[in-house]
């Protein structure tokens, strides 16, 4: 760990020096004048006075050494099509963009609303905006109306960038429809949409005056050359929404200079992808994983990109290896939750395909139990390497960092804090910093490294408050997650603060009963949830997905099933941790990002209004944990 700690604690107690190092690997216009000004905390300004553009470092820059590279390869088996680009393809094709949007009238300091599906014009676009100096915020493709509708008055843009529909699992879900019903909602309408006509939607109706065809614009500007606006280091490059899974989703602004520094460096010391090689990110474009690892990280890094628009199980669930056996990817970065459901698969599918060509297999999202990891690593035969981090940061916070040492990696562990964070792990309610084994809240002391997020989006107040206040003595930033570290220094991260269960005046994060009762080996998900008890303050309840339905399709097979998990649990945490009912569900309420919405079930358990459903996947894992809670069964 020595080569590890030392790296870090430079980051720490040698920030400039070692930022100004990071700093070089990208390009400045005018180079900066000071690494980071914190005059006024919790709000850093880092590398002052520099300016920069995030498209000339993904694109513009990679001109001159690999024009003829591909740079993004856009595989959909939705639709059935494969295209190509070449860093000079994509350089003409974000210049044809940029020229549409300047034709509208679009300067540096607009937003725009990119509400898309994983195609290759969703990227363009939010090069295009980047390029232009104007903010993108990007909305996850598919959120209903009101959900878009609210981001729309938070960042008022100026134009909405669409499609006529997106496609999940075969089926087209229209967009053009729902972007008209947010409008007609919004106070702060844009004035323009540009709708990219996918030919899915047959009767797709433009508005005149209002809707504009990008084929139709893209023509008028086949040879623009759009010079890229340079901007201050601190300038906005995108606004961008958290999952929403405790409640209100957070407007994060995130900054130009900072933000391309912090992924060129993790692109070197945590990927360890090199430029020239394909990197492959499952996530969408609409969330933060998309934006850093899927857009602006591999770019910037001179990394062939893969845009991917399907599910992972289809035409079967070995699509994903396929598609590493092909583009010999070297880097890929998926979640927790993709693959638990490959895990309800056979496992042959991941021996299939020839995956040599991948060094890491990195995942964040959502805890890692250790049976998932270990069954995907054993299958694929690759270090699988979990890492945690937020839309709040852009980037990991706690991660193994094999580019700079070969730590070795611990199943369910994310690793120590990546360099500029310095993480603190303090008690709940005395702020009091706490030792090895010891359950406390994850806390950053700011500055917040590069790539962070800069403030809520037109709320610098509420940045303060919700951040940077949770300890009365103590001026740190919160994660809002709950977490250990082992003697050796790993961390462990137990569930959400606001998830944390009190039994008994025990206190046990949702991760650590989940983990237990995924031990079972019949159990393919799980939840679990505290539930008021009049004499231990909370009990844990269990919403179990199985792997093998037939077993828990009577009465006795779940009564029977329900008392393995327990034993399962007493042997792993105690009866402190069991829970007082396991109940076997199809299928759990998740977010669209794939989160588990515990707050949800937790309500729902109590016999309370669920809450704020409207970044809810599929209101089906709501119905099935409301029937079970109310059979009793
Ligand atoms: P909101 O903040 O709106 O409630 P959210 O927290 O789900 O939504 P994201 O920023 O997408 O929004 O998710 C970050 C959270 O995901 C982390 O705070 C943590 O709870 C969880 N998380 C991310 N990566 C990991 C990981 N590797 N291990 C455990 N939990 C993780
Ligand atoms: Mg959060």
């Amino acid at each position: 760990m020595a080569t590890y700690r030392e790296f870090h604690r430079r980051s720490i107690t040698d920030r400039d020096a070692f930022w100004r190092e990071q700093a070089a690997a990208i390009e400045w216009h005018e180079p900066f004048r000071q690494v980071l000004d914190y005059s006024r905390p919790p709000f850093a300004r880092w590398f002052v006075g520099g300016t920069t553009n995030l498209c000339h470092n993904a694109v513009d820059r990679h001109l001159k050494d690999r024009a003829g590279q591909n740079a993004l390869i856009y595989i959909s088996t939705e639709t059935g099509q494969d295209r190509t680009y070449t860093f000079r393809e994509l350089h003409a094709e974000v210049n044809r963009c940029a020229a549409v949007l300047r034709e509208q009238g679009i300067v540096k300091g607009d937003r725009i609303l990119i509400y898309m599906p994983m195609v290759p014009e969703a990227v363009f676009a939010m090069l295009a905006c980047v390029r232009l100096g104007a903010i993108h915020s990007v909305v996850f493709g598919g959120f209903a109306a009101h959900s878009l509708a609210s981001r729309i008055d938070d960042a008022k843009p100026k134009l909405l960038f669409t499609a006529d529909a997106g496609m999940r699992g075969g089926k087209p879900i229209p967009y053009k429809g729902l972007v008209d019903e947010a409008i007609k909602l919004a106070a702060h309408p844009p004035q323009k949409v540009i709708l990219v006509n996918r030919g899915i939607d047959g009767d797709l109706k433009l508005i005149a005056g209002r809707d504009l065809d990008y084929a139709h614009e893209r023509a008028k500007h086949m040879d623009a050359q759009v010079p890229v606006t340079w901007l201050e280091s601190s300038e906005p490059s995108y606004i961008l929404y958290t999952s929403g899974t405790t409640g209100k989703p957070k407007g994060v602004q995130r900054d130009t200079g900072g933000y391309a520094v912090a992924l060129a460096a993790s692109m070197k010391h945590i990927y360890c992808g090199k430029p020239g090689e394909a990197m492959f990110t499952t996530s969408d474009i609409g969330w933060v994983v998309g934006h850093s690892y899927i857009v602006y990280g591999p770019l910037i890094h001179g990394m062939t990109t893969i845009l991917y628009e399907g599910l992972p199980i289809r035409p079967d669930p070995a699509i994903w290896w396929k598609i590493v056996e092909q583009h010999k990817v070297s880097v890929m970065f998926s979640s927790p939750t993709a693959i638990r459901v490959l895990k309800k698969q056979d496992q042959a599918y991941l021996t299939r395909h020839d995956v040599s060509s991948l060094r890491y297999l990195f995942l964040a999202g959502e805890p890692l139990d250790e049976p998932t990891a270990r069954w995907i690593s054993d299958s694929l035969k690759v270090p699988v390497l979990d890492h945690y981090w937020q839309t709040e940061t852009g980037w990991a916070l706690l991660s193994s960092l094999p580019g700079i040492e070969a730590t070795p990696l611990k199943f369910g562990s994310p690793g120590f804090p990546a360099y500029g964070y310095d993480v603190k792990l303090l008690h709940e309610t005395t702020g009091e910093e706490v030792g090895a084994n010891e359950k406390a809240v994850v806390t950053v002391v700011p500055p917040l490294p590069p790539g962070c997020m800069t403030t809520v989006w037109g709320q610098d107040e509420r940045f303060v408050q919700t951040y940077f206040t949770s300890f009365k003595d103590k001026f740190v930033y919160t994660t809002f997650d709950w977490g250990i570290r082992d003697d050796d220094g790993y961390y462990f991260i137990l569930g959400r603060t606001d998830d944390v269960i009190n039994v008994a005046g025990h206190r046990l994060g949702t991760r650590e009963i989940e983990e237990a009762v995924s031990g079972h080996n019949n159990i393919a998900e799980v939840a679990v949830v505290g539930v008021h008890d009049a004499i231990k303050g909370q009990v844990p309840m269990a919403f179990a997905v199985v792997k093998d339905a037939s077993r828990v399709a009577t009465a006795e097979g779940r009564s029977a099933m329900e008392k393995e998990v327990f034993d399962v649990v007493d042997t792993a945490l105690g009866p402190v941790g069991r829970p007082s009912r396991v109940f076997f569900v199809a299928q759990l309420p998740k977010t669209r990002s794939g989160k588990v919405l515990r707050r949800s079930i937790q309500a729902i358990a109590e016999g309370r209004d669920p809450g704020d459903l409207t970044t809810l996947d599929d209101p089906g894992g709501i119905e099935q944990v409301h029937s079970a809670v109310t059979s009793g069964d």
